[in-house]
């Protein structure tokens, strides 16, 4: 089996700052990491490796070539290749680019059957990456997985709800996002440590990938960022303390009626 699992490496707070003048995130002095999210779906893809001897699992991700480090933590905890697509021509890539950008990468490796995302990144926060690629690649997709069995070409997959879960079976490949309470993820090995110390990743250009360049970066990106902003702190609200609970909750019915919410 071959199992693909994108990460992305995101600035390490889940507070994140507004320059308030010129709009952007203040990324300054912000250390990176590996997307928390992205650790749950490479921590599954390790836990199936460990079940299903044999599987191969290489790790992805597109960003500037800084990213090496997460994927060096990736070997470190047992990833048996990576890919790093890291190109000029990716800059400025909405999550529909980035979509593709991944998937035709994805699609220069031996035919996966399954690619994991997680979740969401913290910091685009979108979660629309794993479902893109997988449109691109042509796959099904179940997001919200918390378990994952494979027997026999299929996966059974646990997917989370508010109030409960549903069981799905799935023929592969298929693509997932990951949730947190999945797994918890390992960390590096000393054995993994030094392999991804010796390790030399040649970054895969937008050319070795195949991207129609019409596609990529900014100008290819149907979403633009028109305004971002930290939205006004909320008011207070009317506040009852001190009297008979009768008294105060009959002062909140007659609030309610005076705003005619009910
Ligand atoms: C409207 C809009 C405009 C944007 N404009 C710009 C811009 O001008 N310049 C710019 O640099 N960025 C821009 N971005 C950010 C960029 O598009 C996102 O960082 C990127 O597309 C991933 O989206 P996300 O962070 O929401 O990831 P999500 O969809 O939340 O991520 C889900 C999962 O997909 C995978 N994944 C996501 N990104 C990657 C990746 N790069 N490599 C490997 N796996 C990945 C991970 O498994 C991750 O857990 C923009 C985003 C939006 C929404």
């Amino acid at each position: 089996m071959h199992i693909v699992v994108c990460v992305k490496q995101v600035p390490n707070t889940t507070q994140v700052r507004i320059n308030p003048e010129t709009n952007t995130l203040i990324r300054d002095g912000v250390e990176s990491i590996m997307n928390p999210f992205d650790e749950n779906a490479l921590e599954m893809a390790l836990q199936l490796k460990e079940k299903h001897p044999g599987t191969k699992v290489t790790v992805v991700t597109m960003g500037p070539p800084q990213a090496v480090d997460i994927l060096k933590e990736a070997v470190g905890r047992g990833a048996d290749a990576v890919v790093l697509l890291s190109d000029r021509a990716f800059a400025g890539s909405d999550t529909w680019a980035t979509s593709y950008a991944l998937s035709t990468a994805i699609g220069k490796l031996e035919k996966p059957d399954l690619v994991l995302f997680g979740k969401q990144a913290i910091d685009g926060d979108t979660a629309q990456v794993g479902p893109g690629v997988a449109v691109w690649l042509g796959m099904p997709c179940i997001t919200y997985a918390r378990a994952i069995e494979i027997a026999d070409g299929e996966a059974t997959v646990e997917r989370l709800y508010e109030d409960g879960y549903e069981k799905l079976a799935v023929s592969l490949p298929c693509a997932l996002t990951v949730l947190k309470e999945a797994n918890v993820p390992r960390m590096a090995s000393l054995r993994g440590k030094m392999a991804a110390k010796k390790l030399v990743i040649e970054p895969m250009t937008a050319e070795m990938s195949g991207a129609d360049p019409a596609k990529l970066g900014l100008n290819a990106s149907p979403t633009r960022v028109v305004k971002i902003f930290s939205p006004p702190p909320k008011a207070g609200g009317v506040k009852w303390q001190g009297e008979e609970p009768e008294v105060m909750a009959q002062r909140l019915v007659d609030l309610l009626r005076e705003r005619k919410l009910v």
